[in-house]
């Protein structure tokens, strides 16, 4: 079994989730007692939201690049970054690491080309459903249609991430309105929804909508513990 590498901490909340995540389906995979093999380091996430809405993503990549360096030290055979947003300095995390990098985008990308959905809905932070490197990445790689909510919506559920979901606060109202944006989104013509941010599948989950929805968080967990029972290693 490989040792699988969390860049955690953006929020703590999701990454209990993955850590849960890993470990419940290591088991599933492998029986018995056996649990996944884990190096985490895990940020200070108020150090890094300011960095990000300071705008400041230099000081956010190197402050990051450290991390996954020590990740990797700590003897992880290969990386996820444990949210969607951060994967805008994926690139330069990449380029400072010898250890391969799950990419969250490409992780999705994949499981919606193989159910064969073409034009889907975004739901994640403002950086996220506004910049290129996350669609831009699904529609070059995968040939795959993105469609975000209205500006006033999207300011919504980038405020729910931020002043609810990554400080662990799950409310009725706000997951309301997240499915009110859902519906809004496959009126638009997205034939599903991913959940693009790691802390989303905490408020809305499946049961509570017919519209098919992509947990990324859960999606790239899968990937993962796919990649590290791969081979004997
Ligand atoms: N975990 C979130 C994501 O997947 C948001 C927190 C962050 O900005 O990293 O995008």
């Amino acid at each position: 079994m490989k040792t699988i590498g969390m860049l955690g901490g953006m929020s703590w909340e999701s990454t209990a989730s993955y850590y849960q995540l890993l470990n419940t389906g290591i088991k599933t995979v492998l029986g018995g007692l056996h649990s996944a093999k884990i190096a985490m380091v895990s940020v200070d996430f108020e150090e890094i939201e300011k960095m990000q809405h300071n705008g400041n993503w230099p000081a956010a990549a190197a402050h990051l690049i450290a991390a996954a360096q020590s990740v990797e030290a700590a003897g992880a055979d290969f990386l996820l970054i444990c949210t969607n947003t951060m994967h805008k300095v994926a690139p330069e995390i990449e380029a400072s690491i010898s250890i391969p990098l799950l990419h969250i985008a490409d992780t999705t990308g994949e499981k919606l080309v193989s159910d064969n959905y073409k034009k889907v809905g975004l739901l994640g932070t403002a950086f996220t459903m506004e910049q290129e490197f996350y669609k831009g990445r699904l529609s070059q790689k995968y040939s795959i249609d993105v469609v975000t909510p209205n500006s006033a919506d999207r300011q919504i559920v980038h405020d729910i991430i931020y002043k609810e979901l990554c400080l662990g606060t799950i409310l009725d109202d706000s997951r309301a309105q997240y499915l009110r944006i859902i519906n809004g989104l496959k009126s638009q013509g997205a034939e599903a929804i991913i959940l693009g941010c790691t802390e989303i599948p905490l408020l809305v989950q499946q049961t509570h909508t017919c519209v098919p929805l992509y947990d990324t968080t859960a999606i790239h967990a899968a990937s993962a513990i796919a990649f590290a029972t791969s081979s004997n290693t």
